[in-house]
Formats: C-alpha cells, structure tokens, sequence
C-alpha cells in the first residue's frame, strides 16, 4: 500500500514518521524543495500543483491520496480523483477553504460561531461588530492574512478586489480544539479537548487535560461529530474552538487535516492522530486511541530552534526538529512535548 501525501511540511514529516511505524510506504509531492516530509517518505517529486504530467506520475505510484494543508488547489485535487480515491474528499476542501462558506456551513447545523459579515457584499457594516478581525476569506493560516479593526474607519484603506470577512473579535478566556478521526464506515473517534494558548495569532502550547467544564466538553465532542458526519469526513479533522468570558462556546474554524495541536497525541496516546488518519484513509483495522499520559507540547518558532539543537532532552521530552533549510521568524521550526 502507497500513501500519497500532497504537501511538504511538518505535518506530512509527521503522517510520513506514522506511516513508517505501521509498515505503510508514503510518496510525497510538494511544490518546495524546503520540504521535512521528503526525508521520512520513500518516495517524493517537487513540482508545482498544477503540472499535470508530474502529478499524473505520482497518481500512477499511490493507491490513495491525502493531503497535509488545506490549500492545495481544488483542481489539482479534483484531477486526482478522477483515478484515485482522495481522502478527506476535495469538496470538503472548498468549503473549508472559505471562510465564509465554513461558517455558514456551521452556522446551518445550528452550530455557534463568532458572529460575522460578509464584507464586499453586506454595505451596512452596524456597530456591534467592532472590536473586529478582518480576514481574507482564503489562504490565510497562522494568523496571516489578518488584522484587528476597531472602527468603521480602520476599514477605509482595504484592498475591496480580495473577498474578506470581518468578524466579531471574542473576549477570549480560552482556546481549545478537538480532533476526531472518521473511518470510511462512519464510525469516529473524538481525542479529549486540547487546550490552546496563542502567540501573536500563532499556536504557542498545547496541552492535556483542558481546563474547561465537563458540560463544554460533551457539547464541543458533539459538535464534532455532527460536522464530521455532515461532511462524509475520512481521516482526522480538527475542530478549533473559542470559550468567552460567559463560557459561551464558538467554533473558531475546521482544519480537514492533521492539526499542530494534536502533535501531543504522539506521545500521550496509544494511537497518534497521525496513525489514526492514516488508518482511516488506507481503510486499515480501526483503532480507538486509548490515551496513556497527559502531555504539554510547546512550539518553536523561527530563530527560538537554534536554542534546542544539539542539546541532550531531559527525561519525559521529546524533541522534534523538522529541520527546515531556511529559518524564518514566524515559520514552525519544531516542537517539544513533555509527557507529565
Ligand atoms: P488561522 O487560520 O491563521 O489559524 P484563526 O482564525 O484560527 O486563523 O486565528 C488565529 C488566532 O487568532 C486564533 O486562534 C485566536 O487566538 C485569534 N483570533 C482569531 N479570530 C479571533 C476572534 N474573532 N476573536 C478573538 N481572537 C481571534
Ligand atoms: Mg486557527
């Protein structure tokens, strides 16, 4: 069996090392030469998305494709899967990839989000909006793509040619996610809720047990399985999650793929939200993750990377350095998790 992995970065490196461990062979195809997922996979081209003589030898060679980021281009999905099966599905892709047809996606499950406009259509923008964050409805990840606007007046100088959404801005107590693998008959499995803390709109720490009510808990697994179902999902998703000063609880956005704060499942679970995608994707036996440990995973961003190399980690740390050729600030160089 071939996994194809469209997708060069950490968390393909990361499907790759699972894949690896369940005797399962992964190709690779990225359109960057910087790329950790090439030095865990057994095979990988680096091309762009779009050159259909590459991706049509690399559809040849793998038996089913997954990808690792969400914004890999909907037609180069689609073309895949005139030959092989593509999991999760690409029109799970178009509507994440756009964040207003994903609210309104949730919103129609009856599932609470930030409230929100539609910036280039909606003309009366009223006050209850602000404080806002203004974002562009695609291709934004890591806070890119985003900023805060306090009044109507911080909106006079935006580009109107992208499609933006401006959102109400939370009073955030909390942040949290939750992953839920589905299988191709149905059945899901929900890891318990990770606490999330943000670094300048980056992912900072991870960790379990979340501080948050057991009632938050019930409501947010549900939810999960609700939208999980709602979509026919196959593989892992995640679900990114706000709590507000009343404890009220909002979907901040999905990820249909492996997410960062599941990178702790590794370590404190029997079976990884990696191992679980991959077993739900290549149709493997199921397994329900058993969690054996509670866990912190820490980020390290940009230059902070050169302070973990060559360094022996203490007892109950596991270090992962992605070993990306160029360093950048703001750019996931590798991540700590501590077993507790
Ligand atoms: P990305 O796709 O870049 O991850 P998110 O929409 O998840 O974008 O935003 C990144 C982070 O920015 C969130 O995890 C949160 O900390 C902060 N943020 C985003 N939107 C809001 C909001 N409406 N209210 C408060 N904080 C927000
Ligand atoms: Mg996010």
């Amino acid at each position: 069996m071939i996994l194809g992995i469209l997708g060069g970065g950490q968390l393909g490196m990361l499907l790759a090392q699972a894949a690896n461990k369940i005797g399962i062979e992964t190709f690779v195809y990225t359109d960057s030469d910087d790329s950790p997922a090439i030095n865990y996979s057994q095979k990988s081209l680096i091309q762009s998305y779009d050159d259909l003589e590459t991706l049509g030898r690399f559809i040849k060679e793998c038996d089913v494709i997954t990808f690792e980021f969400e914004n890999i281009p909907f037609d180069t999905l689609n073309y895949i899967l005139k030959d092989k099966p593509v999991f999760p599905s690409p029109h799970i892709n178009q509507i994440i990839q756009d964040r207003l047809l994903e609210k309104k996606f949730i919103n129609n499950l009856s599932i609470k989000t930030t409230d929100f406009i539609d910036l280039n259509k909606d003309t009366k923008i009223s006050e209850e909006i602000f404080p806002g964050m203004l974002k562009t409805r695609r291709m934004g990840y890591d806070g890119k793509g985003q900023s805060v606007v306090n009044s109507k007046d911080d909106l006079v100088n935006i580009d109107m040619n992208i499609p933006y959404i401006l959102e109400k801005k939370i009073n955030l107590l909390k942040e949290f996610s939750i992953i839920i693998t589905r299988y191709q008959d149905g059945k899901v499995f929900t890891y318990e809720p990770i606490e999330n803390v943000h670094k300048e709109q980056i992912l900072h720490t991870s960790k379990i047990p979340a501080s948050i009510t057991n009632e938050m808990m019930s409501t947010a697994q549900k939810q999960c399985e609700i939208m999980a179902n709602s979509l026919n999902y196959v593989g892992t998703m995640c679900v990114e999650y706000f709590v507000d000063h009343n404890e009220v609880i909002y979907v901040n956005e999905i990820a249909p793929r492996v997410h960062n704060s599941g990178h702790l499942t590794i370590e404190s679970y029997d079976c990884s939200q990696f191992e679980s995608h991959i077993r739900a994707v290549c149709d493997l036996p199921k397994k329900e993750p058993q969690k054996i440990k509670n866990a912190k995973m820490l980020n390290i961003i940009g230059e902070d990377i050169k302070k973990y190399r060559n360094k022996s980690t203490k007892e109950n740390y596991f270090f992962y350095d992605y070993e990306k050729k160029s360093v950048k600030s703001g750019r996931k160089m590798g991540h700590l998790t501590n077993i507790t």
